[in-house]
């Protein structure tokens, strides 16, 4: 069945930063960042921010302490949200898990929910089947389990939960990368709604607290693109709206690797070292096709130009000598 994902309409635009800082920022991070406060303010919109740290463990308050410092230096600021500011703060996902219990417990009543005992290690069997991309797609192992089955498993193991999906294509059209289809049963499986340890899964999560926050269009990395129809799908089942979205290139290093933690020397830490603030926004800016040069801008130069038009499709390859 073709589920064409209808757009959310006269609300106002809602732009947001939605970082899990398990380290200081990096250039990857910061591009989308830029992007998605360049499209909510080039609409006249408005930015909330809200901290992604569900592991708490991998996230302490430090690195969103310095995202905050880093992200203003930048001159990329929030309008809520954050630990500052307006009705959503502080907004840590860390301290939210009372609002996500309860969307939770709505799915769990309609018995779309299932306990999963299987480990790790058999999920990425080397005979399990992955997509293109890598992921594994869960194949429904514990789907079927009778109640005395799993009362029996209960005893050796607490049990992570998974959402029931249905064999449907969901489409939407992404404001960078265009169309995308995607069924949820082949192309995923099953997905989580919550660790073992209690913890909610970023699924769930991110589509209670987009929705909370009147957030109208989601601006993150193109390594996010096939998650968004099990969010849309988690919209759909929760009677949210959901947002617009657009999945930005990501940014590679000249070696064509993905650019990440492991960068250090592309660490805002490094960067301010070594940058001023619009020099750092004019290489980026330039790198993604909204300048012809790379020359020093501020956030607020870029808006009138910004067009989604002009942000390439393809990963980006940062040129060599940029930064
Ligand atoms: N917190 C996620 C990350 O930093 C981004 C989630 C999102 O934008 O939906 O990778």
């Amino acid at each position: 069945m073709q589920n064409q994902v209808p757009v959310s309409q006269n609300r106002p635009v809602t732009g947001r930063f939605a970082p899990s800082p398990s380290g200081r920022l990096h250039l990857g991070n910061l591009a989308c960042s830029l992007l998605a406060w360049l499209s909510a303010k080039s609409q006249g919109g408005r930015i909330v921010l809200r901290i992604e740290d569900l592991d708490a463990e991998r996230c302490p308050r430090v690195y969103a302490d310095l995202l905050e410092q880093d992200l203003a230096w930048l001159g990329l600021t929030w309008d809520e949200g954050g630990s500052t500011g307006g009705a959503h703060a502080p907004y840590y996902q860390s301290e939210c898990g009372d609002i996500y219990t309860q969307s939770y417990r709505k799915l769990e009543q309609r018995g779309l929910v299932y306990p999963c005992f299987c480990s790790r290690s058999q999920l990425h069997a080397a005979s399990a089947p992955h997509t293109s991309d890598g992921n594994v797609i869960y194949p429904g192992t514990c789907r079927g389990l009778t109640p005395e089955e799993i009362a029996e498993k209960r005893k050796k193991k607490a049990p992570a939960y998974r959402l029931m999906v249905p064999d449907e294509e969901i489409t939407f059209t992404d404001g960078c990368m265009g169309t995308h289809t995607e069924n949820l049963l082949r192309d995923c499986g099953d997905f989580y709604l919550r660790r073992a340890d209690g913890v909610f899964a970023y699924q769930l999560a991110v589509v209670v607290d987009d929705a909370r926050m009147g957030v109208t269009e989601v601006v993150r990395g193109a390594d996010l693109l096939s998650s968004t129809a099990r969010q849309l799908y988690l919209y759909r089942l929760l009677g949210l709206q959901p947002p617009r979205f657009a999945h930005c290139p990501l940014l590679l290093a000249a070696d064509g690797r993905r650019l990440s933690k492991r960068d250090g020397d592309q660490s805002l830490e490094n960067l301010r070292a070594k940058y001023t603030a619009p020099e750092i926004i004019g290489k980026l800016a330039y790198a993604y096709g909204l300048q012809p040069e790379p020359a020093p801008r501020t956030p607020e130069s870029l808006v009138p130009d910004f067009a989604w038009t002009k942000v390439p499709k393809q990963d980006i390859c940062l040129p060599e000598g940029l930064f």
